[in-house]
């Protein structure tokens, strides 16, 4: 594993890793602040320099994303991930290098209340299942050797597609990550289903026209599971002219016991621009 760049951002960097001759991207990140009156001014701009008052100490929260794919196999209309060719899966060791590469690469950071770890810079984590959990199980043990004062918060972002690789069913996937959110993270693992529209042939016109498990078909698999601490968020971009329905959801059983709905603003990325 080879750094071959790094991208300085307001509030973190960007990776650009060389591994077994294929590149990918692992960032680490500092969260920036934006309720109350007090962090008012961030909210609309983008300048560094506002930007860098209203940082949140390390200590506090820190964001690392790594990636679990060369390239993937999906075709989101919003993702610049959808323009690289798909490489294969990167096997438990890999994903780990990536998480000790920005520990070592951040060595002023050795105590954290909260290191959300994003398995979504690039792939899709259903298709590389057993690495992904591997690691989230093992991401205690990787930053033991740097300080034991790192509280993880893994976060496992998916579309939930269909057709998952190593045969499996989308609910096998779910059923999995809340098994390990429940069993080995006490409930305090960030599950994130990306929904995007309430209208199922907009969101698969979304993914690509991958076929996706429909969000009713999840509220009912979640509804009947065991959720604690942490409730499943189900992500919606926002975008002009594209449904997104709250009673259709409460129709659809949303119960606000296990589920968060999280309204997101659309990162700006070469592929959203192409297709408006
Ligand atoms: S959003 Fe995720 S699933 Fe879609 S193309 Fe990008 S990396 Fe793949």
């Amino acid at each position: 594993m080879k750094i071959k760049n790094v991208c300085y951002l307001p509030s973190g960097r960007v990776f650009l890793v060389e591994v077994d001759g294929f590149l990918i991207e692992c960032t680490e990140m500092r969260d920036v602040a934006v309720d109350g009156k007090m962090h008012a001014e961030v909210r609309q701009s983008q300048d560094p320099h506002v930007i860098w008052k209203h940082l949140v100490p390390y200590e506090k929260k820190w964001l690392l994303t790594v990636s679990t794919q060369f390239g993937c196999v999906h075709d989101c209309l919003f993702c610049d991930v959808a323009q690289l060719p798909f490489k294969g899966n990167l096997s438990q060791k890999q994903i780990e290098e990536q998480v000790e590469l920005l520990i070592l690469n951040t060595p002023y950071v050795n105590q954290c209340n909260k290191v959300k770890i994003g398995f979504a810079r690039m792939g899709e984590p259903a298709h590389n299942l057993n690495n992904v959990i591997g690691t989230i199980i093992n991401l205690p043990m990787l930053s033991s050797w740097v300080n034991n004062n790192f509280n993880w918060l893994p976060c496992f972002n998916t579309i939930l597609p269909r057709k998952v690789m190593g045969n499996l069913t989308p609910e096998e996937v779910l059923n999995r990550v809340i098994e390990v959110k429940e069993k080995n993270y006490n409930g305090r693992l960030h599950l994130q289903i990306s929904c995007n529209s309430t209208d199922e042939t907009e969101r698969q016109r979304l993914f690509g026209n991958t076929e996706v498990m429909t969000i009713e078909d999840i509220i009912k698999q979640v509804n009947k599971t065991n959720i604690t601490n942490r409730t499943v968020t189900l992500n919606f971009i926002v975008m002009q002219n594209v449904e997104v329905s709250v009673k259709k959801l409460q129709k659809m059983g949303l119960n606000g016991d296990k589920f968060t709905v999280k309204l997101i603003p659309l990162n700006k990325t070469m592929n959203g621009q192409d297709n408006q």
